[in-house]
C-alpha cells in the first residue's frame, strides 16, 4: 500500500515552500487510495512548540489536505535509541568528541587545499582509553553513522538517474553530545517503521537521501522511492528563504487567497502542464503527475493568486457565502441580488464587505466640477417608490430627456456620483441595493 508523509518541524509557520512538499506527498496518497501521514519531527525540544503544531493542522485543515495519522518524533525515542544500538552493535555508528570550533577548522584547512570538507574520521582511530579520556574532559560524544564509501545510486522520481560518492560526504552526525537524536536518524527510523512507500521533499534534501539510503539498507529497511522537488524562488528567480516568512498560509489565508486557488497554483507550478482553476482536491488530484515536474527552480508570485481567486469566487453558488454576507448586515431579501451584483467583481472575500459599505453607507461620491450641476438636476428625477431593475432605465430616460446627454457622457457622471468609481457592476443591478437612495423621502 502506498503511504506518505508530510514531515514538517514544528519550529514556525508553514509556508508556500512546505506546502508543495505537503500537497505532492497528500496526492500522491490520495491518488492511489494509500495513507497520508501527518508526522512532526519534534526531537529538537528547545525550538519546537506546541502553538506550532496547532498552526500547521489547522493550515493544513482550512486547505483541505486531510490526514490518515499524526505521527510525533518526540514519542518514539526508545525506538531511535534501539535504531543506534543496531548501528553500534554493526559497527556502523562511532563517538566523536570534536568540537564545532575544531570541526570548522579542519574544514577550512581542507578548503585551503582544495579539498571536499568532508568530516576526516579521526575519532575511528581513538582507542578505548583515549575516548575515555575524552569523555571525562568534555563530556558525552556525538555520534556519526559511518558511510560505506561507494556510490549510492537510485532513480529518482522528478531528478531522474541520481549517483552521489559516499566519499564526497561526512558521516552524518546521528545523536548530539547531550543526547539529542537528530532529524536524520529519526527520520530513518519512522521511514522504516511506518512502512513509508514515497518520500517526495525539497531538493535541499538530495544529500541526505544518499545518506539515508545507506541507513535504511544497514538497518534492513526497504528503501522509499524518492524525488525531490525544485525549490520555490521569487518572480525574478531570486531566493524566497527570507521572504517565505511572509509566505505563511496564515498570511495568505488572512489576505484572502482561496484554498483553490493556491491549490490549484501548487500542484502545477514547475511542471509541464498549464496551472488551471480546479474548484477541490479531487479534481486536482486527478491531473497530477510528478513526474511532469522540472527540476529547475520554480518561479513563484503570491499576485498570481489572486487573480485564481477571484475566478474561484465567481463560481460560488449564493448558498456558499450566505452567513458570510449576512455576517456584514445584508438584509436576507437582499442577500441574493447582493451575491449576484458583486461576485464578478471581487477578488477576495474581504472584498464584499466594501461593497457592503457602499450599498448601505453610500459612497463619496466622485463629481466633476462640469457634471455638477447635471448631477445635481439628475438626482431630482430618480422615481419615487421602491427601486427595481428597470428603475436604473427609467430613470436615465427622464434624465436623457431632460438635460439632453447620452451615452458615456450620461452615465458615467451617474455612476461616479453614486458608487465613488469608474467601473463595477451594471448600474440597473446596483441601483436597487443602494440603502441610501432607498432610505431618501
Ligand atoms: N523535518 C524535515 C524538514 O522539514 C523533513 C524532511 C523530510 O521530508 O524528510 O525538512
Amino acid at each position: 500500500m502506498t503511504t506518505t508523509r508530510f514531515a514538517p518541524s514544528p519550529t514556525g509557520y508553514i509556508h508556500v515552500g512546505n506546502l508543495r512538499t505537503a500537497l505532492f506527498n497528500h496526492l500522491i496518497a490520495r491518488k492511489a487510495g494509500g495513507d497520508f501521514i501527518l508526522r512532526i519531527d519534534d526531537t529538537d525540544p528547545e525550538r519546537s512548540k506546541e502553538a506550532y503544531v496547532e498552526a500547521i493542522q489547522q493550515d493544513m485543515t482550512w486547505l483541505g489536505l486531510s490526514w490518515d495519522r499524526v505521527e510525533r518524533q518526540s514519542l518514539r525515542l526508545d525506538r531511535y535509541s534501539a535504531a543506534a544500538d543496531q548501528l553500534r552493535a554493526m559497527g556502523r555508528f562511532y563517538e566523536c568528541f570534536e568540537t564545532p570550533t575544531e570541526l570548522d577548522l579542519k574544514r577550512k584547512k581542507q578548503l585551503n587545499m582544495g579539498k571536499p570538507p568532508v568530516y576526516d574520521r579521526a575519532a575511528l582511530a581513538l582507542t578505548e582509553a583515549e575516548k575515555e579520556q575524552l569523555r571525562a574532559e568534555r563530556g558525552q560524544g556525538h555520534w556519526r553513522f559511518k558511510l560505506d564509501l561507494e556510490r549510492i545510486e537510485w532513480t529518482d522520481g522528478i531528478l531522474g538517474e541520481m549517483s552521489i560518492d559516499a566519499a564526497s560526504v561526512s558521516d552524518p552526525v546521528l545523536i548530539r553530545g547531550d543526547g539529542q537524536v537528530l532529524y536524520t536518524l529519526a527520520s530513518v527510523v519512522d521511514d522504516i517503521e511506518m512502512g513509508v512507500t514515497d518520500v517526495v521533499r525539497g531538493s535541499d534534501h538530495v544529500t541526505n537521501t544518499a545518506t539515508q539510503i545507506q541507513m535504511i539498507t544497514a538497518l534492513g529497511g526497504t528503501l522509499p522511492a524518492f524525488a525531490h522537488h525544485s525549490l520555490l524562488t521569487g518572480p525574478q528567480g531570486e531566493a524566497l528563504s527570507k521572504r517565505l516568512g511572509t509566505l505563511a498560509l496564515r498570511d495568505l489565508r488572512q489576505q484572502g487567497v482561496e484554498p483553490a486557488a493556491l491549490l490549484s497554483q501548487m500542484a502545477r507550478l514547475g511542471s509541464s502542464d498549464p496551472i488551471e482553476l480546479r474548484d477541490d482536491l479531487t479534481t486536482i488530484a486527478e491531473g497530477f503527475n510528478l513526474t511532469h515536474f522540472g527540476s529547475a527552480p520554480t518561479k513563484f508570485d503570491v499576485d498570481d493568486l489572486f487573480p485564481l481567486t477571484g475566478r474561484h469566487l465567481q463560481t460560488l453558488e449564493h448558498s456558499a457565502l450566505a452567513d458570510e454576507i449576512a455576517a456584514l448586515g445584508v438584509p436576507a431579501d437582499l442577500s441574493q441580488q447582493f451575491w449576484a451584483v458583486t461576485r464578478e467583481n471581487i477578488t477576495t472575500r474581504h472584498d464584499l464587505a466594501a461593497w457592503w459599505r457602499l450599498f448601505s453607507q453610500g459612497a463619496d461620491p466622485v463629481i466633476e466640477a462640469e457634471d455638477s450641476e447635471f448631477v445635481a438636476q439628475a438626482m431630482t428625477l430618480l422615481p419615487m417608490g421602491p427601486l427595481d431593475g428597470e428603475s436604473w432605465g427609467t430613470w436615465t430616460a427622464a434624465v436623457k430627456a431632460a438635460t439632453g446627454r447620452k451615452g458615456r457622457g450620461l452615465f458615467m457622471p451617474l455612476r461616479k456620483a453614486l458608487t465613488g468609481q469608474q467601473h463595477g457592476p451594471d448600474m440597473s443591478a446596483v441601483l436597487p441595493l443602494l440603502q441610501v437612495i432607498k432610505a431618501r423621502g
